[in-house]
């Protein structure tokens, strides 16, 4: 079946997870392979991509300041160089799959990757470059969810894919409630008045603001970002 598309431009959000490997070592070379391959043929497909990777796999600075001896903005300062780390094994992965890809980092680190700007940002995309945003926000006290719903909102995509654990918004937790059942499509509103927890409330909060849509969909096999954003795997639609 031929893959279409109503996205033109995305901006996908991986967790730090998706990167990692099954016994949870940090980063994992034949899944890294996996997305670039799935990047490559979201390509094929005509969607123009932008990446947020997270650092989760590595670091997280809330979690690392609760021992006390590091503090809560100097562990966001780690967990934002985790998010270069995997930002650029991502961007090697994406060269090797032979798709155009540069990092460009919030947090400036000139010998090592582009720093982030948004006219270059939006050069390199217009370009059908795959540009990897490392670093965040560049702020302490956010989440890569919000520098993934800043960056879309900045560099004109017209969704944010948020690649979770499950595939899709449900009324209630499936892992313990079997009969909660998936919105194929919800507004930021009913989001909201349902209590459904889909990015962080600053991130979400900014999405509805921007009236930014968001996808919901699963990382996990035999889902994908390309059967995701072209409909042939299940998702949630989050539209304003
Ligand atoms: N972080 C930050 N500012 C940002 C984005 C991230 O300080 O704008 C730090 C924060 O410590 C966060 C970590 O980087 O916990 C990794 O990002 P995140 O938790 O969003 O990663 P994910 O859960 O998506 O893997």
């Amino acid at each position: 079946m031929p893959e279409t598309t109503p996205f033109r431009r995305v901006l996908v959000k991986l967790s730090g997870e998706a990167l990692a490997a099954p016994d949870g070592y940090w980063l994992h070379p034949p899944t890294l392979a996996g997305l670039a391959e799935d990047i490559a043929r979201a390509i094929e497909a005509g969607i123009e991509v932008a990446l947020v990777v997270g650092g989760g796999n590595m670091i997280r600075g809330a979690r690392i300041s609760q021992a006390g001896f590091i503090d809560r903005a100097t562990g966001d300062s780690l967990g934002m160089m985790a998010t270069v780390m995997n930002s650029l094994a991502l961007e090697t992965a994406l060269n090797a799959a032979g798709v155009p890809a540069r990092t460009m980092s919030a947090v400036s680190m000139p010998t090592i990757c582009e720093t982030y700007a948004r006219q270059p940002a939006l050069h390199h995309l217009d370009k059908g470059q795959v540009v990897v945003l490392a670093g965040g926000t560049g702020n302490p006290f956010f989440t890569t969810d919000t520098a993934a719903v800043l960056r879309a909102a900045e560099l004109r995509c017209d969704a944010v894919l948020k690649a979770t654990q499950v595939d899709g918004v449900y009324s209630a937790d499936p892992k313990t409630h079997p009969d909660a059942t998936r919105y194929d499509r919800i507004t930021h509103d009913e989001a909201i008045s349902r209590d459904l927890k889909i990015m962080d409330t600053a991130a979400f909060a900014l999405a509805r603001e921007s009236r930014l849509s968001i996808v919901v969909g699963s990382v996990h096999p035999p889902s994908s970002i390309t059967a995701i954003l072209t409909g042939q795997a299940p998702s949630t639609l989050v539209v304003p």
